[in-house]
């Protein structure tokens, strides 16, 4: 396994993967490896024959406040992670690198980036399209896995590669769980154990949901707030915000029918926490 550390190095090992007819995937990440991001490495491997996995806490998709300069970052421990799940190149860029000078150009979906996640993160969604747009143009993969645990953020990436006919294909994987169901993440190592064991009532409040909508209740109002009172039951959450939403639009249903994302995002201590489940009612 290489570790790259800069454009031009990991487009050449790219390009001879290439030479020698390997198709190319992209797991794009923030680092801090954990099962989850080891789940993309796994579909990458089985799909493609050429992984590339970025690690990059790009600034850009961090607003002012946020844990930019604690997120975790562990280089090493995320080296042995890919070198172990048989990972080809690390791309590991400084912020140098990604961001020479002032970054005039970025790359906007409208819409689906103003409900859910966009609207409690301004320039969220703006930071994220724009630097897996760079990637994309760096290793120009055939395939890039991304985790249906930011699901929102799936779908912005799925749009900005349709509407500018990126060529490559988008494939989304399932969200990796604990044993107690909270969903896996990178943040979740600033949780106490108090706090761990609290942050189990998102899953239980999305299950309790697609219980009710198993038994008929479809009113998107009642839905939510058998959520809310589960949560606030928990005296360390704070709800950002609980939202069932068309799975294509994003926009928020008055009833759950069609094919729906049932979405939330909790502060519990001093993690911000989102999951969500996917229903096709359809049928
Ligand atoms: P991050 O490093 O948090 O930016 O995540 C990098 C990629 O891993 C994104 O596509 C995430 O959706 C995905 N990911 C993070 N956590 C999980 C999880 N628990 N299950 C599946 N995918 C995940």
């Amino acid at each position: 396994m290489e570790i790259a550390k800069t454009i031009q190095s990991v487009r050449a090992l790219v390009k001879a993967a290439r030479r020698e007819g390997k198709t190319i995937g992209l797991v794009p990440t923030m680092g801090a490896l954990h099962s989850g991001h080891l789940s993309l490495v796994k579909a990458a491997n089985k799909q493609t024959d050429f992984v590339v996995v970025s690690i990059f806490v790009n600034p850009s998709q961090f607003g002012q406040g946020e844990d930019f300069e604690n997120y975790p970052r562990d280089l090493k421990a995320d080296a042995k992670a890919c070198e172990r799940a048989g990972v080809d190149v690390i791309f590991a860029p400084t912020v140098q690198q990604m961001y020479p000078r002032e970054n005039l150009t970025w790359v906007n979906v409208e819409n689906l980036t103003e409900t859910l996640c966009g609207r409690s993160r301004p320039g969220h969604f703006r930071g994220v399209t724009t630097i897996c747009a760079k990637l994309f143009n760096i290793v120009m993969p055939d395939t890039a896995f991304f985790g249906q645990k930011d699901a929102q953020q799936a779908i912005v990436i799925k749009r900005m590669v349709d509407d500018l006919n990126m060529p490559l294909e988008i494939v989304v994987c399932p969200t990796v769980r604990e044993e107690n169901s909270l969903a896996i993440s990178s943040r979740n190592i600033y949780l106490t154990e108090t706090e761990k064991k609290d942050s189990t009532v998102l899953y239980e409040a999305l299950q309790k949901c697609r219980e009710m909508i198993q038994k008929g209740v479809t009113n998107s109002r009642a839905l939510i707030t058998e959520m809310r009172s589960m949560i606030e039951q928990v005296p360390s959450a704070k709800i950002d915000y609980i939202s069932i939403v068309d799975a294509e639009t994003l926009q928020e249903v008055a009833r759950a029918e069609g094919k729906i994302l049932i979405a939330l995002a909790v502060h519990i201590g001093r993690a911000r926490l989102i999951d969500n489940i996917l229903m096709d009612l359809r049928k």
